[in-house]
């Protein structure tokens, strides 16, 4: 059986193969054909039973398609969750991404002080506006909000005790746990209070000649409710001067304005600041909508020491991070950023322009078993879980095979632009508030290919 496996020259004169030996480099091609011929071999050998031709060729052009095309590729999310992780937290502003194809494109500036015709600083661009922004003294930027955390206890708490209360020992996606990174970064973790109340009384007592640090982690994905309480920041702040140790605030986040109502309960970043965190850490691609990125903003003092820390040098960012970023925080100096920032757009969309479009789609489709309903969407991300955002959504019930098989082409289509929804009790379900205007004449595409392969 194995006799029958045809050989590598066999197969690169085979016509099936012609194209793709001639679109690939020839080295590549005879690796992909090897492989697979390995597999094939090895299959054979395990079940004992021959292989057929046809297959075969199957097998192969399967693998040189997966390796000419992209395997990280534009989704549309109709899963209501603005902020998803898994598929790319915050769409970057229009301005931001010309501006990195603009600098990506030749050489830049990004370390080169050019009116003086010398070596600049990777983050002048960028300094400035984040102080501008949020009141603080100087600011820093490293490749995310974990990183950031981490330089600042490795920094300014090695092998030194850092006080935090136990309701802030919070795990933020499953690889995010603060005891774990704390550790990692060299930081003695000393817990302060009980699961539900903490006392400025209770850092009082902690604090020693061994404690380096005051440390307050915001919340961000649960809540605790009922016999509750923790120490404000200006109380906290007050102590942890008087006592001559810095006030670390990770944030999370970071809400650069109060202009809308919906985040009222949201830490704002020039408010920490104001009541007295030294230092304050938070995400660039959650609720700011920018580029993946740990901000890190505070007193000139702090900063300086980290930014001495080889660490730095470890986490430091590239110039197409820092270009989105400088064009994102831009936006925000701006009148109506929500009008730029792809997530603020999409989370302050008007019901009814969801439900207007929602009804389009449906005379569009005209399907019996769609309906419309208006559900909540959330924000994700590990932010506000308490808050849900009022949303429209197409809800398809099928029969449960068919159910899946519909998820499933709109998932993996190869000509439309996949969809990503959810399936939530026997119906299939796209939430609008997570599609932008401009994709759905695209999800109405995808849509009705999908329905189509379905009516086979
Ligand atoms: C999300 C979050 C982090 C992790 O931020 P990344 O940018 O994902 O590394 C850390 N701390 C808090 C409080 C968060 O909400």
């Amino acid at each position: 059986m194995l006799r029958d496996i045809p050989s590598v020259h066999a197969i690169l004169e085979n016509p099936k193969v012609q194209h793709w030996v001639e679109t690939l480099s020839r080295d590549w091609a005879l690796q992909i054909i090897r492989t697979t011929l390995d597999d094939i071999r090895c299959e054979v050998q395990e079940t004992k039973k021959p292989i057929s031709k046809d297959h075969m060729y199957d097998r192969l052009s399967q693998n040189f398609l997966q390796f000419q095309k992209s395997s990280l590729k534009r989704v549309i999310n109709a899963t209501g969750v603005l902020i998803h992780t898994n598929l790319g937290r915050a769409p970057l502003a229009k301005k931001a991404l010309e501006k990195i194809k603009e600098v990506g494109e030749g050489y830049s500036t990004v370390e080169f002080n050019i009116k003086k015709n010398e070596r600049g600083e990777r983050l002048d661009h960028l300094e400035k506006l984040l102080c501008a922004l949020t009141g603080a003294q100087s600011a820093l930027v490293v490749n995310n909000n974990a990183a950031a955390l981490f330089l600042c206890l490795n920094t300014l708490a090695f092998q030194k005790k850092v006080l935090i209360s136990r309701s802030e020992l919070v795990e933020i996606g499953s690889s995010f746990r603060i005891p774990d990174i704390m550790e990692k970064s060299g930081a003695l973790l000393k817990e302060v209070g009980t699961t539900n109340k903490t006392r400025l009384k209770d850092y009082e007592k902690a604090c020693d000649v061994s404690t380096s640090l005051f440390l307050k982690i915001h919340k961000s994905n649960y809540d605790i409710v009922g016999f509750t309480q923790e120490v404000p920041i200006r109380e906290l702040a007050q102590l942890s001067r008087k006592r001559k140790k810095p006030l670390l605030f990770d944030a999370g986040s970071g809400l650069l304005f109060r202009k809308w109502p919906i985040f009222q309960d949201e830490p704002l970043i020039s408010e920490c600041i104001e009541q007295g965190a030294d230092l304050i850490t938070f995400s660039g691609d959650k609720l700011l909508g920018g580029p993946q990125a740990g901000l890190i903003v505070g007193k000139k003092k702090w900063i300086e020491k980290l930014k001495k820390n080889p660490l730095y040098r470890v986490l430091r960012v590239d110039k197409l991070l820092l270009t989105a970023l400088e064009e994102t925080l831009r936006i925000y100096t701006l009148p109506h950023p929500e009008e730029e920032i792809p997530f603020l757009k999409l989370l302050l969309t008007p019901m009814d322009v969801l439900r207007a479009r929602a009804q389009t789609l449906k005379s569009e489709l005209a399907l019996s078993f769609m309906i419309i309903r208006e559900d909540v969407s959330k924000v994700g991300g590990g932010a506000f879980p308490k808050l849900s955002i009022p949303t429209v959504a197409l809800c398809f019930s099928l029969p449960k095979g068919k159910l899946l098989q519909f998820e499933q082409h709109l998932r993996l289509s190869q000509d439309t632009i996949p969809v990503i929804g959810r399936i939530q009790k026997e119906c299939f379900v796209i939430d609008l508030r997570t599609v932008f205007e401009s994709e759905l004449s695209c999800l109405k595409k995808s849509l009705v290919s999908a329905l189509n392969l379905l009516e086979r």
